[in-house]
């Protein structure tokens, strides 16, 4: 019998898409080697301390409507630690008003036009002009690289854009519709449509079941924390080593067919690597070692978002008057905030670590629109709050309040995203022993980071294996 030498292989980025890859690269058979530049790992998915809490600083769930994270949880064996958000499910504010969103949606896109909540939202015409697009053919407005926001206002008309889906994919995704490209943003959708013959039809086999708005998603407890310390934990239960604070100098390829690098001034050699970092970043990691891939990185405008956490001391609070929060239209000009998350409503385990006070966060950064200066915070925070959710709160209800920014980390996929990425992955492939995740490539959040890893990793693995055995 022979034996194999274990692959070795260096992954750059410690954020979430690091930490996933890494893992699925060691299950698969590999020992591993993450470099992060920060002082923490985990990257969006980070963690801060607000009056004695540990809570999200970032990302605070992720989607169901894939099996990809739950499946990643059983794994790490933390499937017990799943919490599911209140069904109240989230409100939209527009011109019409604070209203529940329509139950049976995706992205914002009714499955139900005709439905009461729909109704109330976008008023009678426009959910009759909405329900008429069943009438459409199939194929109407699905031209290639079609925006979400031309494709639905073309299909549902204005309203159904500017009242529903505008507000969703800018407060979820961070994102502007009209920018966005259809294929980027719902792989699935183009295909759907072509299927059922109708958007609502297509959005409604999108929903995994009946649920209320906005709560296709589950969380973690303690904190989506939890996610980053298992996977670091058994990373380096497994042999696997992981560097923060540190970066990789000299990366080079070498004749043997792998890579040699030097981290805190120790030279390593390793079978292959993984970019796990932004596009700016990973187009200067890659300039050298594969100049054309460097090159087909599309150009991925990054937006900014500064979210603030309140902790208040607000019984009135308690009657959760905006279900788990709510999303504002862009039109709605006397809020600045494009999100608020009534946090301690939405996740029972949070109102109990809370005891009795309540914590909501605050988002700001649509697209193109400069953030809002640190020095208007709390103040702006709290009218924003107030007036999203229907009441009073000043400076005497707060108990504390913290600021976090972050700078760049969800991407918009413009028009032609998706055949920019086929286009990179392509040449990518010229080097088969090079690969590269991160939002930006595997789409934004974490479900749709989990399934890109999990299916990237094992393949690398079985390539460096394969060329081992040739
Ligand atoms: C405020 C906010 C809320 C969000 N909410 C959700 C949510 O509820 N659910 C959801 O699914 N998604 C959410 N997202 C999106 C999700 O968090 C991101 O898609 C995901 O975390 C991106 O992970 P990443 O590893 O690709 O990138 P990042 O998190 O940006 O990590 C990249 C890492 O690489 C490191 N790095 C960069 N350059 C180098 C280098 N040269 N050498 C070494 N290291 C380097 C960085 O320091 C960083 O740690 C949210 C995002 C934000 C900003």
């Amino acid at each position: 019998m022979t034996s194999r030498k274990q692959p070795q292989l260096l992954v750059v980025g410690g954020g979430i898409s690091g930490l996933i890859y890494a893992w699925y690269a060691q299950r698969a058979g590999a020992k591993v080697h993450v470099v992060e530049a920060g002082p923490e790992l985990g990257g969006a998915v980070g963690t801060h301390e607000i009056a004695g809490m540990r809570l999200n600083s970032g990302a605070e769930a992720f989607a169901v409507t894939s099996p990809a994270v739950p499946q990643l949880l059983e794994a790490l064996g933390i499937g017990e630690s799943i919490v599911w958000p209140n069904p109240a499910g989230a409100w939209g504010v527009t011109d019409a008003g604070a209203n529940p969103l329509p139950d049976a949606a995706t992205l914002g896109i009714p499955t139900s036009p005709l439905a009461a909540d729909v109704r109330r939202i976008i008023g009678l015409p426009a959910a009759l002009r909405a329900w008429a697009e069943r009438f459409l053919p199939a194929g109407y407005g699905l031209r290639e690289g079609v925006t979400l926001g031309e494709y639905v206002r073309r299909r549902m008309g204005g309203k159904v854009l500017t009242h529903l889906v505008e507000p969703v994919v800018g407060g979820v995704h961070a994102a502007d519709p009209n920018l966005l490209e259809l294929d980027a943003i719902s792989p699935r959708l183009r295909g759907l449509v072509k299927e059922t013959g109708s958007l609502a039809a297509a959005a409604a086999r999108l929903r995994p079941q009946r649920q209320a708005a906005g709560s296709a998603i589950a969380s973690l407890k303690p904190s989506m924390g939890a996610l980053v310390d298992t996977l670091a934990q058994q990373i380096v239960a497994a042999g696997g080593k992981i560097d923060t604070s540190s970066r990789v100098e000299g990366l080079q390829a070498l004749p043997t067919g792998g890579y040699g690098y030097s981290v805190n001034g120790e030279q390593h050699v390793c079978d292959a690597s993984v970019f796990a970092v932004g596009p700016d970043q990973a187009r200067e990691l890659l300039a050298p070692l594969n100049a054309e891939a460097a090159r087909a990185i599309p150009e991925t405008p990054l937006s900014g978002v500064r979210l603030v956490t309140l902790v208040l001391d607000a019984p009135q609070l308690k009657q959760k008057p905006r279900g788990n929060g709510a999303l504002v239209a862009a039109h709605v000009k006397e809020v600045r905030a494009k999100a608020l998350t009534h946090a301690t409503a939405k996740w029972r385990h949070l109102a109990e670590l809370a005891e009795g006070r309540e914590v909501v966060r605050l988002s700001y950064g649509r697209n193109g629109e400069a953030l809002p200066d640190e020095s208007e915070f709390p103040t702006l925070a709290l009218a924003d709050a107030s007036r999203i959710l229907g009441v009073p709160l000043d400076e005497t209800h707060l108990v504390a309040h913290r600021v976090t920014t972050w700078p760049g980390t969800l991407g918009q996929a413009r028009s032609g995203h998706s055949e920019a990425l086929r286009e990179f992955g392509e040449r990518l492939s010229a080097t088969p022993r090079l690969d590269v995740t991160g939002a930006w490539r595997a789409g934004t959040g974490i479900a749709a980071i989990t399934a890109f890893g999990r299916e990237q990793a094992r393949q690398l693995v079985e390539r460096i294996i394969e060329g081992e055995n040739r």
